[in-house]
């Protein structure tokens, strides 16, 4: 870690993906900047980069794909007349994998800071007001106050808790610990179908764990275009995992080495023996405690932190970003561009955010990805639409690398043919987005992608083909008629 001084241009509390890039950009700018991060890893040293990089995307990303191989050595590489024979599962050396990943991206960040000359704290910052944060070091305690001309929160979230089912961190547990259980689970049972349930389940059960997913919501995938979402369902139970929607579960409690979870639905009341419960229900802001009570900072009645539309918070010079406040979606790229934008505004320059062209994805395979708006919201608001979908199976691409399952579907203004939203669930769907998000950023129609000259045989051929299926022209398709 690096030496303190007692004044910075800014100080940025927290080191996520929204605070670390905060800092970066800063520090090109030309500011003297400071950031101080309190994550320590298993050893109790400090580990940039927050839930993203230390308990959430990377590792989930880093198990996906090594239980996306397992499952294809195991189903897959026969119909390849590959023949394997005595297939074991190191699941330590899977977790360690994951591990050197996370070791690696981290000190990819030390290294930036340090050429950089950003100071960085292994420390709890505080904001006891405007411009003057006080620093508990995590390696002594040791406490100091430092002072800047402003502040950056970007202190993330955290899962949340519920009542009903009390993590104890063995056999309930929340998802930054689903993801270095030591053995396969026979029996999982995950709480919450969201983004990150769903995400987990699907890495478990690859792993060979039976998964059942309890979802309080009648719909799965509620924020998805429901089209996808169908698709995704049938997908999904297909490969194993038991979604069990509008399942409000009411209590969970450790018996002898096993979970008993109660759950409700229009049936009645449920009882479920499991070996281990996840609880994904969502994450809350890392507020407390961030700020002292004079300092007066503005949260709302959940903890988020008040912030009008340029991350200004009720403070002079102090600015919230990413996971702590309700401006866009809780997503490690939203935060990414706060942190630049902030930045930005700090040094002087203009960089406002278009918060409607924000990618998501859900890292399962295949995976699920979308940009704008979706078929239901339109419908919703009555605006003329038109749709065009393509199923990926009739690109020759995904027929060679056997991977037919899912399709791209455009919606467009019936009027103007502006692109309105685009949503994905295929192979690498996560990829193909971005050119979606390119064409609604330079507003282009659905014409503009259709004349857009794609690489044959790929994937994205089917966003081509999708533009053209708007005016039933796709070329790979039966006409409809
Ligand atoms: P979520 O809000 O997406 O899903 C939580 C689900 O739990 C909800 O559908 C809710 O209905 C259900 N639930 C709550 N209480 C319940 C109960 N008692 N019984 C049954 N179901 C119950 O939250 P999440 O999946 O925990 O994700 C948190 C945030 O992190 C989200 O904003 C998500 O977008 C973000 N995230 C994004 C990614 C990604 O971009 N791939 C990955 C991980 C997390």
């Amino acid at each position: 870690m690096s030496k303190i001084d007692s004044s910075y241009d800014v100080i940025v509390i927290g080191a996520g993906p929204a605070g670390y890039v905060a800092a970066i950009r800063c520090a090109q700018l030309g500011l003297k900047t400071a950031c101080v991060d309190n994550w320590s890893n298993r050893l109790g040293q400090p580990s940039l980069g927050g839930t993203y990089i230390n308990a959430g995307c990377i590792p989930s990303l880093s198990l996906l794909e090594s239980t996306r191989l397992y499952h294809i050595i195991h189903h897959e590489a026969s119909s390849h007349g590959i023949l394997v024979n005595d297939i074991k599962l190191d699941l330590s050396r899977m977790i360690g994998r994951k591990d050197e990943i996370i070791e690696n991206l981290n000190q990819q960040i030390v290294d930036i800071f340090a050429s950089n000359n950003i100071s960085c704290i292994h420390g709890h910052g505080r904001l006891m007001s405007p411009g003057q944060v006080e620093i508990t070091r995590i390696d002594n305690g040791e406490v100091s106050v430092i002072s800047a001309d402003h502040v950056i929160l970007a202190a993330g979230s955290k899962p949340t808790e519920i009542p009903c089912a009390q993590i104890d961190n063995e056999f309930i547990i929340d998802s930054n610990t689903a993801l270095n259980l030591k053995d396969v689970p026979k029996r999982l049972g995950i709480i919450g179908a969201g983004v990150i349930g769903f995400e987990l389940g699907g890495i478990w059960k690859r792993l060979g764990s039976e998964v059942i997913l309890l979802e309080a919501q009648e719909n799965f995938l509620n924020t998805a275009d429901q089209q996808i979402a169908k698709e995704a369902y049938r997908l999904y139970t297909q490969l194993g995992l038991d979604i069990r929607l509008g399942a409000r579960v009411t209590s969970a409690h450790k018996g002898s080495k096993k979970v008993s979870v109660e759950y409700q639905d229009t049936d009645g009341s449920h009882s479920l023996r499991l070996d281990t419960l996840i609880v994904a229900t969502g994450r809350d802001p890392n507020t407390e405690n961030l700020a002292a009570p004079e300092a007066d900072l503005l949260l709302d009645e959940n903890g988020f932190v008040h912030v009008d539309e340029n991350c200004n918070t009720s403070l002079p010079g102090v600015y919230a970003i990413g996971d702590l406040t309700l401006l866009g979606p809780m997503l490690a790229h939203k935060g990414l561009e706060e942190g630049v934008s902030v930045a930005e505004q700090i040094a002087g320059k203009e960089n406002p955010i278009n918060y409607s062209i924000i990618p998501s994805v859900i890292y399962t395979d295949p995976e699920i990805a979308w940009v704008g708006q979706t078929e239901q919201a339109l419908r919703a608001i009555g605006d003329p639409i038109k749709i065009g979908v393509f199923p990926l199976k009739a690109t020759g691409r995904a027929q060679a690398i056997g991977k037919t399952d899912g399709m791209v579907k455009i919606i467009t203004h019936a009027d103007t043919d502006v692109i309105l939203g685009v949503h994905i669930i295929g192979t690498n769907a996560s990829e193909l987005i971005a050119e979606a998000v390119l064409a609604m950023e330079f507003s282009a129609s659905a014409e503009d992608l259709a004349r857009t000259i794609h690489a044959h045989p790929t994937i994205s051929e089917a966003m081509h083909e999708a533009a053209l299926a708007l005016d039933n022209r796709a070329l790979h398709l039966p006409v409809k008629h």
